[in-house]
């Protein structure tokens, strides 16, 4: 191989992502082993994760992280290998979790690698999903922000998703009763019948709005939201006196021109809830102890997950995006850049 491909942000969309206009792929000559400088790997992708959240890094705004430029590899974490080293800690063949973005090859320091450490039933994949920052997320959201007890009534929205079925899972640990909200039956069969929340309701359901009443009678004591938008009023609705809200995302915004915020806000007054925003990354000192419980709850199979992986490589990254805001996966939504058996 003499030459590798990355994809690049070639212009800020408006609203929505637009196939073959947002992004440009680019081919670049493989760099040699004497381009890499001490403390430098090159390394190659397997695996590459997608979140909502990419969306809003297009946005030139003021965020938790600086947006990505115009004409910048599109950012991204991922799993690869090692194919060139210069650091020690790093040999050839480690398998590493990084930051290198949409490209296929990258030369990486080694403070910006973790190596990947497979628990027992565990698999490569989990370093993007319950042991990436989705299942940091789902930890520390829920342990930190939302305070479970046993007992607790736990609503999880875009349950489904790599963040939420790992939110509802650790919350039936903690003791609480779950309800997950997702998109179509199939993911709320998943979640109740193999993940083990008590509900599950699909949020396109035309009778949605009345289950949802019907299902939160006893009302709210945690909500998790991934997604914000008219869910996020109708959980407000049904919120405990003291309850918390988790701030996680809001999918359903990421998208729009212009966001729209809760109309039921002055519950938050009346019920005096807490609800409260976070970013996973405030927690860094903390991964190594949240990972290890996540790697025993997976030991253990307290913990399951399923992982959409697209296949055919980096040219298919864009379209995964735009579908992943279509509901188009269950679990983590990956692509697999570079078949495990070839790397
Ligand atoms: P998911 O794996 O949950 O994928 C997104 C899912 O969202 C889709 O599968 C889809 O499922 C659902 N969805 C799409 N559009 C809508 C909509 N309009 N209304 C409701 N649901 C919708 O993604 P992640 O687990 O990676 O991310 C979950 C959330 O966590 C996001 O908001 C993300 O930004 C946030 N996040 C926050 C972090 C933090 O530090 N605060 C860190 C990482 C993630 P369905 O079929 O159910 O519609």
């Amino acid at each position: 191989m003499s030459t590798y491909t990355a994809v690049h942000l070639a212009k800020r969309p408006k609203s929505r992502i637009v196939a073959g206009e947002t992004f440009v792929t680019k081919t670049h000559p493989v760099p040699k082993e004497s381009d890499l400088k001490d403390g430098e790997v090159l390394v190659q992708t397997i695996y590459l994760g997608l979140d909502p959240a990419m969306r809003g890094w297009l946005n030139d705004a003021r965020s938790y992280v600086p947006p990505v430029q115009i004409g910048e590899v599109m950012r991204g974490s991922g799993i690869g290998v090692v194919k060139a080293s210069k650091s020690p800690s790093f040999p050839i063949g480690t398998n590493v979790s990084t930051m290198a973005g949409w490209t296929e090859l990258a030369i990486v320091k080694e403070k910006h690698l973790e190596k990947v450490e497979i628990p027992q039933n565990g698999k490569l994949t989990d370093a993007l999903g319950v042991l990436g920052i989705t299942g940091l997320t789902a930890y520390f959201g829920l342990i930190d922000i939302g305070q479970p007890k046993p007992g607790d009534f736990v609503v999880v929205s875009g349950a489904a998703g790599a963040t939420g079925s790992v939110v509802g899972q650790i919350a039936k640990l903690k003791g609480c009763t779950v309800l997950g909200l997702a998109g179509t039956d199939a993911k709320c069969s998943w979640l109740v019948d193999d993940l083990g929340f008590d509900f599950a309701l699909n949020y396109k359901a035309p009778n949605f709005a009345q289950m949802f009443r019907a299902a939160t009678k006893g009302l709210i004591d945690i909500y998790f939201d991934n997604v914000g938008g008219e869910i996020l009023d109708m959980a407000l609705a049904r919120a405990k006196p003291h309850a918390r809200f988790v701030m996680c995302g809001g999918i359903s915004q990421y998208n729009e021109p212009v966001q729209k915020g809760p109309k039921n806000y002055l519950v938050i007054v009346s019920m005096r809830i807490k609800m409260q925003g976070f970013i996973v990354f405030d927690y860094q000192d903390q991964y190594p102890q949240a990972l290890r419980e996540l790697a025993q709850w997976i030991s253990e199979g307290k913990i399951k997950r399923k992982e959409t992986i697209v296949k055919g490589g980096l040219k298919e990254a864009e379209q995964a995006l735009i579908d992943l805001y279509k509901g188009m996966n269950t679990g983590k939504l990956m692509v697999e850049v570079t078949p495990e058996s070839k790397a």
